[in-house]
């Protein structure tokens, strides 16, 4: 049974989601790495530091403890998040962060920092982590690595949905354009770009319902089960 398993791929392809189901059923950890990026970006923004000022963002990330524990409020919520005693679960989801996250988390020190948490929680095993880079840099020796990929306009589509649900006003185009950028940023930055691990399975959302995937992938766990 791989013991750490690494699920990457770009914004909304149902990679938190797949994580998420996919731990429950085997009782692991699920630890979503976006969420940490997504705090950092939360406080430079409350604490008013301009994202362009990389010297003082990557203070920022140096100090903040960040901390991710089970769901205490029945809002739909799959976990808590929270920063100087403050429960940011949802702030972190703004369009307002989401604009920002990519280029805060492409600073080489703000990944030193949140990589270094991310690999100790990895390397206690029985866990799916999920995020960009958990299969190329976070935790290379994963025992079993997924790429979920998707179209960028079913991703857009996917979160426009999420989002109206939530209230938030945005046009499918606004979200888009958005998400394209986030994919420029993510895919281009030197460090830790976003992309497929050599030994990843790459599997494909665009017409297959998640819970189709995961039972795809369960199918890849009891093969290499038994493998072994
Ligand atoms: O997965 P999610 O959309 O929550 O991630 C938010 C952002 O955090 C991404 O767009 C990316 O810039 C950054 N991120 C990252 N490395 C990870 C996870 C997320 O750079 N492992």
């Amino acid at each position: 049974m791989p013991n750490v398993i690494a699920i990457d791929g770009p914004a909304a392809s149902g990679k938190s989601t797949l994580a998420k189901k996919l731990a429950e059923d085997l009782g692991y950890l699920y630890f979503d790495t976006g969420v940490m990026y997504r705090a950092v970006t939360f406080l430079v923004l409350q604490n008013k530091i301009p994202p362009h000022d990389e010297t003082a963002v990557t203070r920022l990330a140096e100090q903040s403890s960040i901390d991710v524990t089970s769901p205490t409020v029945d809002d739909g919520r799959d976990y808590n998040v929270w920063v100087a005693g403050q429960d940011i679960t949802w702030k972190i989801r703004q369009p307002e962060v989401e604009a920002e996250v990519s280029r805060v988390s492409a600073y080489a020190g703000v990944r030193r920092a949140l990589t270094a948490q991310q690999r100790r929680i990895g390397q206690r095993g029985r866990v799916v982590m999920a995020g960009r880079d958990v299969g190329t840099v976070v935790l290379p020796e994963a025992d079993l690595k997924i790429y979920l990929d998707a179209s960028v306009e079913e991703r857009a589509r996917r979160r426009f949905v999420e989002l109206q649900q939530r209230g938030e006003k945005l046009s499918y185009e606004e979200i888009l354009t958005a998400m394209k950028s986030r994919d420029r940023i993510d895919s281009s930055r030197e460090i830790a770009p976003l992309r497929p691990a050599e030994d990843a399975i790459i599997l494909n959302s665009d017409n297959t319902p998640i819970d189709q995937v995961l039972e795809m992938v369960h199918k890849i766990i009891t093969r290499l089960s038994e493998e072994e």
